[in-house]
């Protein structure tokens, strides 16, 4: 089956003995046993619940692994897959790296005894160069939050391969509609299924999607264990959400490469970072390894008080952390996402008190603009 249908059919549509459509929300913690030590499919939510198993069906097949497994929301996914490793293990991450993700590998698994380098993943001479007898994995974002910097993934995937190391790529910002990381040498995905793969901004999930069954089996020993497993409820918005996934991302990346370009002509923009401009680096990667672009866009305009005034001024889009969802949004990372990042580190990177990064929605592209424009004053 075609992407579009898997997105609606992945379970070949045999749900249930009444033939629903909709696979339901089965909200039992605990299931009856069929006889004395005779286990029935399901024994206990945390360790598997059918709308759960349902929605983990559709999001293996969408991404081409042997399995995945739904969590509370994305840090649960990266908190549950960093337990993989021992203390002792020392990871390559990208430095343009999703806030929370940063934090945990920082201060958590830091705190633990593992050791980190973050660097940019699109330098493969870079990364290689990093990878000493600990090493044990290669951790990437691409394109980047919120730098919208580029990773080869198959480099990155032949790179791990020769030296033993897992690849583990977050593909928040494209989603399987758009990139298969999977399909081009790596062996775990990450989601943070309250953007794209939700896609209505009221629900948290998280996922990790596993090239093989030996790390299916790993993966499920500490889901099960450490407990911060996707709830029947939220299996179902999920679910829901995804079916929609590709009519979203089609209209969400038009809109994005027109809000791109409008921003680009504009005088008090001093940049944009859209992972569709022809001029972004990596833009040749992009092009080979993704089919799309995506709805995230960050720019930087010329002074501090009208990154504050557009701030205040916008009415369509709205002021709030998050991505991926039908509304559009606008943060303003260096007082959200990226507030814990040292100062002089942030700067460097160039995330001021001028930038802006925004999510663009499925709304009619002519009320964003109109919306930007009177947010600029004209
Ligand atoms: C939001 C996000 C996460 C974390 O997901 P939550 O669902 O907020 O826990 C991880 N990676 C990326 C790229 C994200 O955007």
């Amino acid at each position: 089956m075609k992407f579009e249908t898997l997105c609606l059919h992945a379970d070949g549509n045999k749900k249930d003995e009444w033939g629903t459509i909709t696979a339901p929300v089965c909200q039992s913690a605990t299931f009856v046993h069929k006889g004395v030590g005779v286990q029935s499919e399901y024994s206990y939510s945390r360790l598997s619940n059918p709308t759960r198993a349902h929605l983990e069906n559709t999001v293996a097949q969408l991404e081409g692994g042997a399995a995945a497994f739904a969590f509370s929301s994305g840090m649960a996914a990266v908190a549950t897959v960093m337990k993989l490793f021992k203390q002792d293990a020392h990871i390559i991450a990208s430095e343009d790296l999703y806030g929370g993700s940063l934090r945990l590998f920082r201060n958590v698994n830091s705190a633990e005894g593992m050791t980190f380098d973050f660097t940019d993943t699109g330098d493969i001479a870079r990364v290689q160069s990093l990878i000493n007898k600990s090493t044990k994995a290669i951790y990437c974002e691409t394109p980047s939050n919120p730098l919208m910097q580029v990773s080869d993934i198959a480099a990155l995937a032949d790179l791990a391969r020769k030296n033993g190391l897992a690849l583990i790529v977050d593909n928040t910002f494209l989603t399987p509609y758009f990139q298969r990381p999977l399909d081009l040498g790596a062996d775990i995905v990450i989601h943070s299924g309250t953007k794209y793969l939700g896609g209505h901004n009221d629900v948290l999930a998280g996922f990790a999607v596993v090239k093989t069954d030996g790390l299916a089996e790993r993966v499920a020993y500490y889901a099960k264990t450490i407990g911060a497993c996707l709830a029947p409820w939220d299996s179902f918005l999920v679910e829901r959400g995804i079916k929609t996934l590709p009519l979203r991302m089609d209209r969400i990346s038009a809109n994005a490469r027109e809000i791109a370009e409008w921003l680009r002509g504009r005088a008090e923009v001093k940049r944009v970072y859209y992972a569709g401009f022809a001029d972004n680096a990596g833009y040749a990667v992009s092009v080979r390894q993704s089919t799309g672009f995506g709805g995230m866009i960050s720019f930087e305009v010329e002074s501090k008080a009208l990154a504050e005034s557009i701030l205040r001024n916008i009415k369509v889009f709205q002021y709030a952390e998050s991505l991926g969802g039908v509304e559009s949004l606008i943060t303003y990372p260096m007082l959200q996402t990226h507030a814990d990042v040292p100062v002089e580190e942030r700067e460097r990177r160039g995330i001021n008190d001028r930038f802006l990064r925004i999510s663009v929605g499925i709304e009619n592209v002519a009320d964003l603009i109109e919306d930007l424009r009177q947010a600029f004053g004209q």
